[in-house]
């Protein structure tokens, strides 16, 4: 379970003003970067199926677009909070700065339990929402996609109601749609194999050959599974999957020692990420607790699930083996455990530099909508690869010609641009 110790915008801040104060910005833009720009908190009255009424409440919340139109993925979790979506627009900000794509950072979301809704409910849920929000979003203004909980048809009926709402079509006030109905081939793929993009630029620079690596991940939704997928077929091994089953409310740690096999195991997941615990068993899987993944003998993590899984309490647990962190998720790690990270010389692929594919791809989805021409899959993913490698390049050689955490170096990149743009535009 996430750690409910941390506020997640709470460590968003704490990491801005680290940075702040490491680049010596002026108290009056310090100000203005550490919070959003614009918040809309609302509820969404929602006719269920047995005839009552269900009220839900939606947030929307535009950190900064300095860079471009504000961008971000809508989250549908029980647990979710204006803290958490004020986190994760903050991340969207530096994300988008950190590959240098030509937009700001926003967020969503709604409190509820997506699986436990009919498909009818999520439709009126997903419409409810824009309703709130249509206003404020727009491919000039705002721009939506998934994120937990959510899917591509989540992203079709928002589209629908907004050009429904607006009369006009708008292919690209939100991505993460459908292949065919304006989603980007490669779109799926693009956060996980970003993160492998990534990861395999590193391994190289540090001359460690893939085939010889181990690997343990957390999660088996859209991230981790295209991670695990591009990982396994470049060479590496996965020994362990960690992910959520809803029956049981809990976690499980599925593990092989001689390797998952990812395409398999994905057979046997449901569209929520869960890996069915009996097939796995009888696939010759061991279920252990949820969060044994973190404590496995292999040289990479990749959290690809939540935020808050690796702190100072559990990081004892981690394998003296672990080379490599690859944060999938958005803040899986919390600020009080880099220190303990970076003190083990374990190299840390911050999120909002791995993860950052989806966003990018997310871009490419908007570039070809408001062309209303699209491109194919290979020319897709050779765009995302060439975005992820540069990106990672200049965060990499900045952590090691100003010799700090790379995490350190991606936030110097990122703020650095946000900042500037800030001050082009005279607004601090
Ligand atoms: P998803 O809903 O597809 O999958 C989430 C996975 O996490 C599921 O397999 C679920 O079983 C697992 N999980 C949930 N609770 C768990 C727990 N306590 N222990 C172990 N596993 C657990 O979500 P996703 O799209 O893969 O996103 C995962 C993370 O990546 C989130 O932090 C999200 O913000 C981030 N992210 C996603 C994208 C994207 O394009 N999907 C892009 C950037 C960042």
């Amino acid at each position: 379970m996430s750690d409910n110790n941390y506020n997640p915008f709470e460590n968003a801040q704490i990491q801005f003003d680290g940075v702040a104060e490491l680049l010596g910005l002026d108290p009056g833009m310090r100000e203005f970067l550490r919070q959003p720009m614009l918040e809309t908190h609302f509820t969404i009255p929602i006719k269920m199926d047995d005839g009552t009424t269900k009220t839900f409440k939606g947030f929307r919340i535009r950190h900064n677009d300095a860079r471009g139109p504000a961008k971000g993925g809508i989250r549908f979790h029980p647990h979710e909070t204006d803290d958490t979506v004020r986190a994760l627009s903050m991340w969207m900000t530096w994300k988008c700065a950190t590959v240098d794509i030509p937009l700001g950072g926003g967020k969503g979301g709604i409190i509820c339990e997506p699986q436990s809704l009919s498909k009818g409910e999520m439709e009126r849920l997903c419409r409810g929402y824009v309703r709130g929000v249509w206003n404020q979003i727009g491919h000039e203004i705002d721009i939506p996609a998934p994120d937990v909980g959510s899917n591509a048809q989540c992203m079709l009926w928002m589209m629908d109601e907004y050009e429904t709402i607006t009369a006009g079509r708008y292919p690209g006030v939100i991505t993460g749609k459908p292949v065919g109905m304006g989603g980007s081939l490669g779109r799926t793929e693009a956060t996980g194999y970003g993160c492998i993009y990534v990861l395999k630029d590193l391994l190289r620079c540090i001359n460690l050959p893939i085939e010889s690596t181990t690997a343990s991940v957390q999660g088996f939704g859209n991230v981790a599974e295209y991670a695990a997928r591009m990982y396994t077929e470049l060479g590496g091994k996965v020994i362990a999957v960690s992910c959520w089953n809803q029956a049981d409310k809990t976690a499980y740690t599925f593990k092989k020692a001689d390797g998952c096999d990812i395409p398999a195991l994905v057979e046997i997941k449901d569209q929520y990420g869960s890996i069915d615990k009996e097939k796995a068993i009888a696939l010759g899987y061991e279920v252990l607790p949820g969060d044994a993944w973190l404590s496995q003998n292999v040289d990479i993590l990749m959290p690809c699930a939540l935020e808050n899984q690796i702190t100072p309490a559990v990081f004892p647990n981690v394998s003296k083996q672990v080379k490599i962190i690859i944060e999938g998720a958005n803040g899986p790690t919390t600020p009080d455990c880099d220190p303990l990270i970076r003190e083990r010389g374990i190299i840390m692929l911050p999120d909002f530099l791995a993860n950052a594919g989806g966003v990018t791809c997310s871009y490419f989805e908007q570039v070809q909508c408001n062309m209303n021409y699209f491109w194919g899959k290979e020319e897709v993913l050779e765009k995302l690869e060439y975005a992820m490698t540069k990106a990672f390049r200049a965060v990499y050689e900045l952590a090691l010609e100003k010799d700090v955490y790379m995490r350190d170096a991606a936030y110097i990149i990122a703020i650095n641009r946000v900042a500037n743009a800030v001050r082009l535009r005279g607004w601090a």
